[in-house]
């Protein structure tokens, strides 16, 4: 029996981990499919204050582990493939085996939607990104692409146009899903260069394990061309990692966990931490935040409850 458990591993998950084992409260922490997070797929974090030279993100979650293992944490490796939160105490399936806790944090994440190339994945964090605010900043001059018709593309197109020499933005439609004002504000950019009807088909080149160039083809006219490209970044969308509490943790309509307030959801001693709720900001450092929150929530629970 567990006081608290906690899923995920990225910052949000890591930093609940620090402050529930300085509490004394001995957490476990289920390391998910992807350990680390969404930072153990980026290089140089800049933006996580204390670091002034900037630190590199997986050895930012690495070193946070640490930190929360000194105090008395453990990890486990594993996912969490079923959940039954009906009542105390919870239970939750890793891979097969149940494990009983008091109380629950979920830092399980949003994963970035990628595009399924055959080279994407080999060359994230070489030229691939789903970050701009994390990334941009190496693209200095260069050349960059933003792939998506949402909110998100139209935000990082406009971003990245203070480093780039010149942003295409590339949208498989010509009809968009971003709100008129972010549309607006990305048409009325000189630096920006939009490419409807267009998709990727591939990205070059994994033998140098840097992006040199796409290739895209207008759905409209069939016309496939190369174009060379330094930053290549996808903003198609986020998948929150809810599945596993499917009908008994609240979620909108996309899935991510709805807020009852402070780290709190619908399901009292299940609080939520990072990116499984938050759609907006999705910085490390405000994961961080919010898995404090969820923590300081988690050891007020316990002792409420008197365990
Ligand atoms: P989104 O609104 O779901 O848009 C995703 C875009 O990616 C769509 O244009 C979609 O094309 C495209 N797409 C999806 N899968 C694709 C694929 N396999 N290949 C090519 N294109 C693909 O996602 P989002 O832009 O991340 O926004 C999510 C939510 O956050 C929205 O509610 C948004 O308003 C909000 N948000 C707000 C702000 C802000 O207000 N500052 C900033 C960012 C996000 P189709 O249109 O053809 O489906």
């Amino acid at each position: 029996m567990r006081n608290v458990l906690i899923i995920g591993s990225g910052c949000a998950g890591n930093t609940a981990a620090v402050y529930a084992a300085r509490a004394n409260l001995k957490p476990l922490v289920i390391m998910g499919r992807h350990a680390g997070g969404q930072l153990s797929l980026t290089t140089l974090v800049e933006n996580f204050p204390g670091f002034p030279e900037g630190i590199n993100g997986p050895d930012l979650v690495e070193n946070m582990k640490k930190q929360a293992e000194n105090f008395g944490a453990e990890y486990i490796h594993g996912d969490v493939v079923d959940t039954d939160l009906s009542r105390q105490p919870f239970r939750i399936n890793v891979e097969g085996e149940w494990i009983e806790t008091r109380s629950l944090i979920v830092a399980s994440g949003a994963s970035a939607r990628w595009l399924g190339l055959e080279n994407e994945q080999k060359l994230i964090g070489h030229g691939v990104s789903s970050c701009a605010t994390c990334d941009g900043f190496f693209y200095r001059g260069k050349k960059i692409m933003v792939i998506g018709g949402g909110d998100s593309a139209m935000e990082e197109a406009n971003f990245l146009t203070r480093f780039g020499s010149e942003v295409s933005l590339v949208h498989r439609r010509d009809q968009f899903r971003a709100s008129k004002i972010m549309l607006d504000r990305a048409r009325h950019n000189p630096k920006i260069k939009f490419l409807l009807n267009t998709v990727v088909e591939d990205i070059s080149d994994p033998a140098e394990h840097l992006v040199k160039a796409v290739r895209l083809k207008n759905l409209a006219t069939g016309v496939v061309w190369e174009q060379d490209v330094d930053g290549f970044f996808v903003a198609i969308g986020h998948i929150p990692n809810t599945a596993m509490f499917k009908g008994q943790i609240d979620t909108d309509a996309d899935g991510y966990i709805i807020s009852k307030g402070g780290a709190k959801t619908n399901i009292p001693g299940v609080f939520h931490a990072g990116d499984v709720q938050d759609r907006v900001y999705r910085q490390a450092i405000t994961a961080s935040a919010a898995g404090c929150m969820a923590s300081i929530e988690a050891e007020r629970f316990l002792e409420s409850e008197g365990f």
